[in-house]
């Protein structure tokens, strides 16, 4: 009995080391194991062997059972190892990959770097300010006091402040125009001073083609002695060919703003239309882009600055609409669409 087990064990063995598929493995445990297998039929045999051999040839079986489930699964996991390794190695390494979709650059980015880079060609310095303001520096310290009627023309929106000890109600609001960072500036740099502050600003407007509730601008000022509105023509004229290209028409307009005296209104030729009228530039052919003037002796004043011996001029160029009329975009609130058909463009 003890030699047919070994016997039984090694020509177990031998097939099952052979084997290279677990359909193979899967017969083999069958043909020794199953009801009918060659161990089980053996084993069913022990009770009818004389009772001093029960024992040992027991305890023989018991371990010949053991090594035949141990090598069958080895031999299993072998197998499947082998086959996930084939699998890797059928990857073919040599075939392109999908590339991953990245984005780029906004236009209104892209606008503010060369906003920029062209002013610092000419010493212009860019800072950066916050776009939650004080009424004081949004208004006040630019010559708006509170009862001023040029602040209808900056529809405002207050936030809420009312349970605020420190804070009076209408104090904070969402900067109307990047002109705060003007005072804020000045009461900490002496003259010369020449900066830009590009970025975002919110007005409660009816939102159309040409305007939104918020948009970009880039306040500019330069303070210095002797600094005159040719200075400012200058600097308008130089900077806008530079961003929009050599052959654009512009005129210049006198107007009011409370913090210059005068006031300048740049306008470029619509290039939507050409000059032609169009809903963008509201049928005059011309697009206001670059409002401006010397800077008001109140200014001055509020931020400690000598109005006798200094004399400069701000200037505010509209980002969003600079960057529409560069890409003859009829629309402004494209700018801020998210559809990928329109942004894929630039
Ligand atoms: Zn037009």
């Amino acid at each position: 009995m003890q030699e047919e087990l070994l016997q039984l064990k090694n020509d177990a063995l031998f097939l099952i080391l052979e084997t290279e598929t677990l359909d193979a493995i899967n017969k083999i445990t069958i043909q020794f194991l199953g009801r009918n297998g060659k161990l089980t039929t053996l084993l069913k045999k022990l009770p009818l062997l004389p009772p001093e051999e029960k024992p040992l040839s027991g305890r023989v079986a018991n371990e010949v059972k053991k090594i035949i489930e141990e090598t069958l699964n080895s031999q299993r996991s072998k197998i499947t190892n082998q086959k996930f390794i084939q699998k890797q190695e059928k990857i073919d390494t040599t075939v392109l990959g999908i590339p991953p979709k990245i984005g780029h650059i906004h236009p209104i980015t892209q606008m503010i770097s060369e906003v920029i880079d062209v002013f610092k060609s000419i010493g212009y310095q860019a800072a950066d300010g916050p776009e939650i303001e004080t009424d004081y520096y949004n208004f006040e310290a630019l010559n708006i006091p509170k009862d001023h009627p040029s602040r209808d023309t900056q529809m405002t929106f207050y936030l809420e402040t009312k349970d605020v000890e420190t804070t009076t109600p209408g104090e904070i609001i969402l900067r109307t125009q990047t002109s705060g960072m003007q005072a804020r500036v000045m009461e900490k740099m002496k003259p010369p001073v020449r900066v830009i502050v590009p970025g975002k600003v919110y007005r409660y407007e009816q939102v159309d083609a040409s305007h939104g509730f918020e948009f970009w601008q880039v306040e500019g000022f330069c303070v210095d002695r002797h600094i005159r509105l040719t200075d400012l023509f200058g600097t308008i004229d130089f900077t806008l060919r530079k961003l929009m290209g050599e052959d654009i028409e512009l005129k210049f307009a006198t107007t009011n703003f409370p913090f210059v005296e005068p006031g300048v209104d740049t306008y470029i030729k619509c290039t939507v239309c050409k000059g032609q009228g169009c809903s963008f530039c509201k049928m005059s052919g011309w697009s206001e882009i670059m409002p401006a003037g010397m800077i008001h002796p109140n200014v001055f004043n509020s931020v400690g600055y000598n109005s006798d011996e200094y004399s400069g001029f701000a200037f505010c160029i509209g980002l969003s609409r600079l960057v529409t009329l560069r890409y003859q975009m009829n629309d402004l609130r494209l700018l801020s669409n998210p559809d990928l058909r329109i942004i894929n463009q630039f």
